[in-house]
């Protein structure tokens, strides 16, 4: 079976070495040594002062939800994972969507300027697949409007514009570290901020809202552990390896794919790319669906990322958008990971290649 992704396991002594480390410690979790080594690497490798790592990629998103005190509607986007759009009723805010750019698949500023009422403190956008939001767009409509902003920025580790880290824009952006993400601890993520007084705050939140004695506020557990934190340590030094290796099947999956009815995204201009996902779009669902099952009778594991569009899950009544609606149901992203051998791509690209000339 060929996965869509395939977590990297680093050599077993390389994790062995940490776990000594763990032992001798006798230092299991809430903020220990390896948990502060990975923060000051990952601070570092991002380029961002205020960083925590948290459990996972979910909590992230809930706990600046609640530090940032937003009250009522979020604009957020309905081409993303689920979590963006749970977190916000988890949290008991209303999620309100805004349709997203054509190219990008992130939300776009316009749909976020009309869909904004007297309820609206903030903004939820997802940097999808890594490609940038309109970020300078959406600081000036935050700025005129009064309204906070957050990047889910699951997909975007490593992630430039204009020479930058992703990661300098918004109030709060957030990371995934889970296993299927290009960068991954088995479960966990990160929360970044630019001072050191929301950073504290968000400290106090991911740890039940008190020091030692002294009780500030309600909290959750969003702390990660020392064995979390070793995987993290152990990927750390290899994720430009991993970027470099999927550059190159990024490469060679389009030349493998020419010829095609398919239109296969480029990352926006002014971007250092990270490889993170390969979508490609198909003329209509039906073509999807066909593709899905020919790869997976051939026992390729391909992923409708990302569909539904979020704003049609069952359980809520979201605005209607019909970009985003179009795009879900077009969208597979085909298997995407360092270590797919060029024989693989090759047999993946040729049952593509059958189904459309049946
Ligand atoms: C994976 C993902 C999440 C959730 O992260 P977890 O670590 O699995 O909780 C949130 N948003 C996006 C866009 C994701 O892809």
């Amino acid at each position: 079976m060929i996965n869509v992704t395939r977590a990297n396991l680093p050599p077993l002594e390389a994790y062995e070495s940490y776990l000594k480390k763990i032992w001798e410690n006798r230092w299991l979790t809430n903020q220990g040594p390896l948990v502060q080594e990975l923060e000051s690497g990952l601070r570092q490798r991002l380029d961002v002062p205020f960083l925590q790592f948290v459990t996972n990629g979910t909590i992230a998103l809930q706990i600046p939800l609640r530090a940032l005190d937003l009250t009522g509607e979020i604009i957020t986007t309905p081409f993303s994972y689920v979590a963006t759009t749970t977190s916000i009723l988890w949290e008991q805010l209303t999620p309100v969507f805004a349709d997203i750019e054509p190219e990008t698949f992130c939300i776009d500023p316009l749909s976020i300027e009309a869909r904004i009422t007297d309820k609206t403190s903030a903004i939820l956008a997802t940097h999808v697949y890594g490609y940038p939001c309109a970020v300078e767009a959406i600081e000036k409509i935050a700025a005129k409007h009064n309204l906070k902003v957050i990047y889910d920025g699951a997909h975007a580790f490593g992630v430039k514009y204009k020479g930058k880290s992703i990661f300098h824009w918004g109030d709060v952006s957030t990371l995934s570290f889970h296993a299927t993400k290009l960068f991954h601890t088995v479960e966990g993520g990160a929360m970044i901020c630019h001072n050191q007084e929301l950073y504290d705050k968000l400290y106090l939140y991911k740890a039940f809202g008190h020091i030692g004695d002294d009780y500030y506020s309600m909290g959750i557990n969003g702390k990660n552990s020392e064995f979390h934190a070793a995987m993290g340590l152990c990927n750390l030094p290899e994720v430009d390896r991993f970027i470099e290796g999927r550059k190159g099947n990024d490469a060679f999956y389009r030349h493998l794919l020419q010829g095609l009815p398919i239109h296969i995204p480029f990352c926006p201009s002014d971007t250092e790319y990270n490889y993170a996902y390969f979508p490609v779009l198909f003329e209509s669902e039906s073509w999807v669906l066909r593709v899905r099952e020919a790869l997976l009778k051939a026992g390729i594991n391909t992923r409708r990322y990302f569909y539904p569009s979020l704003n049609q899950l069952p359980y809520i009544k979201g605005e209607s958008c019909p970009v985003s609606e179009s795009i879900a149901a077009k969208v597979l992203c085909l298997p995407h990971y360092q270590d797919l051998s060029q024989h693989e791509m090759e047999r993946i690209a040729s049952e593509i290649h059958k189904v459309f000339t049946l």
